[in-house]
């Protein structure tokens, strides 16, 4: 038998690097790997499958989201899908994004188009589901179609609502959002567990994750978890609903949510920068971990107009900033690569 040809073997090497790590990351909540390797090595395969498209398999960490939801839990099917983000670590990136936004949406090169800039909370993203204003469900993002059920674990978050706070709400409601574990808690969570002798959590999101997964409540509850909303959902024909991701913003507040108070809007492309440069020192201040931000189409119609790809909306981008060195992370499997 030959070898195969140089593409082919280096694609075969990334997607069973890639997929090692996504299931201790996604599933096992135990990185093997630093997340700027695992960008770096996600990125390469990425270049490789655009220059050569035979090469994409349908099981390629190109083609999904997340990990499969674990076991322990039940699995729940999103209303809407739960995708992730197509991300940029760099000027040019996000000009190339923007670009494919204006030519997807028609308009002439550098139109400029309203923005929502977030901050990328390094969380795990929750999807909650109300009817007639009561929480009914809570899931993980899991592979985008299908989330674990983890209601009783979400009940315990003080800023997750159990009852939204309208006077008539719809009859049902999705709000997406991100569970985070703040810095101090962190660390009040790894020196216990130090104590104890058991291993540390690489990092908050990763101990977000496990705790998430807890199967007694009553650990979630000791954990202290916060949540920031930054998705909506409606019936489509529910009176004066949002038309922008602003006003989704402003709605979520008003039914009772935390959301994250250094959204901004952004006139154009020039205003996204300045956003991401000066959250660059500005989040070191924070209570919290963020890795970057993340910057959404305003305007909701021209958000369905735009569209998804398979692994992330068209209308959206997170700008990463470049990752510090976490010498805490083993990294067993950088020497292979
Ligand atoms: P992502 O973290 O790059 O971005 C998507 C997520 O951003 C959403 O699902 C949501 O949870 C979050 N988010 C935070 N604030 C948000 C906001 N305001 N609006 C919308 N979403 C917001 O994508 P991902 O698919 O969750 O993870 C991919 C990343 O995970 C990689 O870039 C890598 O760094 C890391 N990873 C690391 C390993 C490893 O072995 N170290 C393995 C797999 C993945």
């Amino acid at each position: 038998m030959s070898a195969a040809p140089p593409n082919q073997a280096r694609a075969g090497e990334l997607r069973q690097l890639l997929q090692r790590a996504a299931h201790a990351y996604y599933v096992l909540d135990a990185p093997e790997m630093e997340d700027s390797v695992y960008d770096r090595l996600y990125r390469e395969l990425l270049e490789l499958e655009a220059a050569h498209p035979e090469l994409i398999t349908p099981d390629s960490p190109s083609q999904r989201v997340g990990g499969a939801p674990a076991e322990g839990f039940s699995s729940v099917e999103h209303r809407i899908g739960l995708l992730s983000l197509d991300n940029a670590f760099n000027p040019s990136d996000l000009d190339a994004w923007y670009g494919r936004l204006l030519k997807v949406l028609d308009r002439e090169p550098a139109t400029p188009l309203e923005m929502v800039g977030e901050l990328k909370i390094d969380g795990n993203a929750l999807a909650l589901s109300y009817e007639h204003g009561l929480l009914v469900q809570a899931a993980t993002r899991g592979d985008g179609e299908r989330g674990e059920q983890i209601t009783a674990n979400v009940r315990t978050i003080a800023s997750v609502p159990l009852r939204l706070q309208l006077e008539n709400p719809p009859a049902w409601v999705e709000v997406r959002g991100e569970a985070l574990i703040p810095d101090d808690t962190f660390a009040a969570i790894n020196a216990e567990r130090a104590a104890r002798g058991e291993a540390l959590f690489a990092n908050p999101r990763n101990a977000c994750a496990g705790t998430l997964r807890q199967l007694d409540p009553k650990v979630v509850a000791a954990r202290r978890l916060d949540f920031f909303a930054y998705t909506l959902h409606l019936p489509k024909d529910t009176p004066q609903g949002p038309s922008s991701q602003w006003q989704s913003l402003q709605w979520l507040q008003t039914a009772g949510f935390k959301v994250n108070p250094n959204a901004e809007l952004l006139p154009n492309l020039a205003a996204v920068q300045a956003f991401f440069s000066s959250w660059d020192t500005g989040r070191r201040a924070l209570p919290y971990a963020t890795d970057g931000v993340v910057v959404k189409l305003n305007d909701l119609r021209l958000q369905d107009a735009a569209g998804f790809t398979q692994k992330a909306p068209r209308w959206a981008i997170a700008l990463k900033y470049a990752a510090e060195e976490a010498p805490s992370i083993l990294l067993r499997l950088a020497c292979q690569v």
